[in-house]
């Protein structure tokens, strides 16, 4: 719906269509995308590392992260992108640097890498990962050394993690909190939270976490997840269509269908 409001208003003659496409189809629904000249897809779990097989061509941060979420027509293929990072990092700079700042990283799957890479790309200068499963914290935190000029570290996640004092900004990149389990928040000492923090949390629904209710309770500044959501779909857009949307087209159509 949110997708489709911008082309509406832009007045893009196009079509944002959902498609249910089942494990082991990805191949086929590729080259159906291409033999129809759809000029790109986006695609969603559990589909994100799996297409990577039909593309050839990456972008540097899609190439970095292992992953695609954004298909662009080009002149022989597609062009594998991922705008999930650059999604987070557009919103973060609405009340953040990322330059020079110290970031607490709550998770290491899909979402938790395109954070890190793109943050680490633009400019921080030190990546702490939290995970519960240590070998994928591990795996992230060598993709930030090796692939960026950020510095990482792993912390494993203890129960009632305390938040490192030093980070400007702390992120919940994990799934805890999301619909229906939205009693669920991560499991931190949250009176270590410091006033002044960020508190972003990749979850939109519910847009209000009980994360960031708490980090609005500690002096945190929160950052719900719908400015991820939001900004990935305007660079998607750009990249399909070279028009530059404005977000707020969009995310008052999001407010609506999430309520
Ligand atoms: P993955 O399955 O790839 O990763 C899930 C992560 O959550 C893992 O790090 C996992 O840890 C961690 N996790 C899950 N349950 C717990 C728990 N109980 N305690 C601690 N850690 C836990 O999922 P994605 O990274 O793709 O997605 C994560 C979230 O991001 C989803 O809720 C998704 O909706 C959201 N998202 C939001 C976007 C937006 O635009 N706002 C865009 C993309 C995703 P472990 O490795 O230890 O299992």
């Amino acid at each position: 719906v949110m997708v489709e409001a911008a082309y509406r208003h832009y007045g893009i003659h196009a079509r944002y269509v959902n498609c249910e496409v089942a494990a082991g189809q990805v191949t086929s629904a590729v080259a159906g995308a291409w033999a129809m000249g759809w000029v790109g897809f986006n695609c969603s779990l559990p589909h994100k590392v799996a297409v990577l097989e039909n593309l050839v061509g990456l972008s540097e941060s899609a190439e970095i992260i292992g992953a695609v979420n954004c298909a662009v027509r080009a002149d022989n293929e597609f062009i594998g992108h991922n705008t999930d990072g650059k999604g987070f990092l557009t919103s973060l700079q609405t009340v953040a640097d990322p330059g020079g700042a110290s970031i607490v990283l709550y998770g290491a799957g899909g979402a938790a890498r395109a954070v890190a890479v793109e943050l680490a790309l633009a400019g921080a200068a030190e990546i702490v990962v939290v995970n519960r499963d240590r070998g994928r914290g591990q795996e992230l935190v060598d993709l930030i050394d090796r692939r960026t000029p950020a510095r990482a570290r792993l912390e494993q996640w203890q129960p009632a993690h305390p938040v490192p004092a030093a980070a400007d900004v702390v992120v919940n990149a994990t799934s805890v909190g999301l619909f229906p389990d939205v009693g669920a928040s991560p499991d931190l000492d949250y009176a270590t939270l410091r006033a002044g923090q960020v508190v972003a949390d990749v979850i939109f629904n519910p847009v209000s976490t009980r994360l960031l209710r708490a980090a609005e309770e500690a002096g945190c500044v929160p950052l719900d997840g719908r400015g991820m959501l939001v900004n990935q779909a305007v660079e998607g857009i750009r990249l399909w269509t070279g028009v530059e949307v404005d977000a707020g087209v969009m995310s008052g159509v999001l407010d609506g269908a999430l309520r």
